[in-house]
């Protein structure tokens, strides 16, 4: 007799489930993901010293510099991102770099308003020497001291090799067997370094969390609507991020009865607040409703909407799981400063839209590692070995992309792909005990 397809379904969850519990014995075992943890922590520590011997020259004025300012009219997390992205830039090309912000836009005079000056040697301008702009000081790299790198649109059309997905040379051996997302790892070292708030800003967050209820175990939860739902993403109703959030917490319950169901909810849609709590009484949702309050689109010109933003992101990252979109630069800073804290938590999210990605990046490919073959409408056949550039994850165990043997465009199975670590030459600050 044919089993009902019901009870296949429950059979299939529970296989799931007990599959998941397995794969977190494992991960465990030996204590290996402590080992991996303090590593990874120990590598950390050695970029966040490099990066503070690079960006304190004893000498701004013969120092090599990498001029940086911030001239892209984009919300904090799109101008976060590119800092970062000349962050990584000058940690690549061993230059010092400096910062010229003027956010306004919120209320603050700059980012060191808020946050600890990336350097204490090398301040802004004006230099002496003349700046030559990128991509013209490509050929003066040696000889020119400063040189300007007015946005990542700047590197078009030939972009470096060192912007991601690649991670240093020297590490990416290593971080390919420690973390599951290298890539994000390393963004977010930078990120640690330039994510340090002044001590004023530090005591208001925490004691923002404070109130708010703030404790471990916890899930983030990043909704994003108002002026990005009407141009650049999709929304999704409440019921699909709790959904993931369900998920997470049925799985934890297998190993830790009773445990209490708590969400962080961030969102720049106050009404988000009420329909979470209405219609799932049995979770509590901790929010910062300073912070909500400011985040929407006609509150958001000012210093206490850059602190509220500031302190979600704070808080999204020390959250236990993220649910968000990809997106959404403020959900990617979250979860590429999640893995500085939480050694590798590559795993530990569910984006409702995009794969992780890294604006300005350059092309990645993932390599098959199985055939696949279907005669279902709109996939792809892979044969190991086969390039894809994924263009999309239908988050339902399919991925979209482009086969570059066959140029074919289409459908195929997500496990059946891997990713593999791009390794840059950067250098390697030999003056920086390890
Ligand atoms: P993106 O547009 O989502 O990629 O992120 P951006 O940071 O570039 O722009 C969004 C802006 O909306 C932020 O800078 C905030 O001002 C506001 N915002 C969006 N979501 C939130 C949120 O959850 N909390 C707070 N405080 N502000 C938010």
């Amino acid at each position: 007799m044919k089993a009902p397809f019901s009870f296949i379904n429950v059979c299939i969850f529970f296989s799931k489930r007990t599959l998941f519990d397995d794969f977190e014995k494992l991960r465990t075992a030996n204590k290996a993901d402590v080992y991996r943890k303090q590593r990874l922590q120990e590598l950390g520590d050695l970029i966040q010293r490099r990066l503070e011997y690079l960006q304190n020259p004893t000498d701004c004025e013969t120092a090599k510099k990498l001029f940086c300012s911030l001239t892209k009219s984009c919300g904090f997390a799109c101008q976060m991102h590119h800092i970062v992205h000349c962050m990584i830039s000058a940690y690549a090309l061993g230059r010092t770099l400096v910062l010229k912000s003027d956010w306004s836009m919120y209320g603050a005079q700059s980012f060191e308003t808020v946050f600890e000056p990336i350097s204490r040697t090398c301040l802004v301008t004006p230099f002496k020497e003349n700046i030559t702009d990128w991509p013209a000081a490509l050929e003066y790299m040696s000889r020119d001291n400063t040189i300007y790198l007015r946005s990542e649109e700047n590197y078009s059309p030939q972009q470096p090799a060192f912007l991601p997905p690649a991670v240093p040379a020297d590490m990416a051996q290593e971080l390919s067997i420690l973390h599951g997302n290298p890539s994000a790892w390393w963004i977010g070292q930078m990120f640690r370094f330039i994510f340090r708030l002044k001590p004023n800003l530090l005591e208001e967050v925490i004691s923002r969390g404070e109130k708010a209820g703030f404790t471990n175990t916890i899930v983030g939860v990043h909704i994003r609507r108002t002026d990005k739902i009407l141009t650049e993403a999709a929304s999704h109703p409440v019921e699909e991020y709790m959904y993931h959030v369900k998920e997470y917490y049925d799985q934890v319950e297998r190993t830790q009865p009773g445990i209490s169901r708590r969400v962080y909810l961030a969102t720049d849609e106050p009404e988000v607040l009420s329909e979470a709590r209405k219609k799932y009484p049995t979770y509590t949702f901790i929010n910062d409703f300073n912070s909500t309050r400011s985040a929407t689109m006609t509150e958001r010109n000012s210093r206490q909407s850059l602190h509220g933003v500031i302190s979600d992101v704070y808080y999204l990252a020390r959250c236990d799981y993220l649910v968000c979109t990809f997106s959404s630069n403020l959900c990617r800073i979250a979860y590429e400063l999640m893995q500085t804290l939480h050694g590798d938590a590559s795993g530990n999210f569910r984006s409702l839209d995009d794969n992780y990605y890294f604006h300005g990046h350059n092309a990645h490919g993932l390599t098959a590692v199985e055939a696949y073959r279907s005669n279902r409408e709109g996939h792809i056949a892979l044969k190991p070995g086969d390039v894809i550039y994924v263009a999309g994850n239908h988050w339902n165990g399919f991925s979209m992309g482009t086969n570059q043997r066959t140029s074919q465009k289409g459908l195929f199975p997500s496990y059946k792909v891997e990713d593999t670590v791009v390794a840059a030459d950067m250098p390697i600050y030999p003056q920086v005990p390890l």
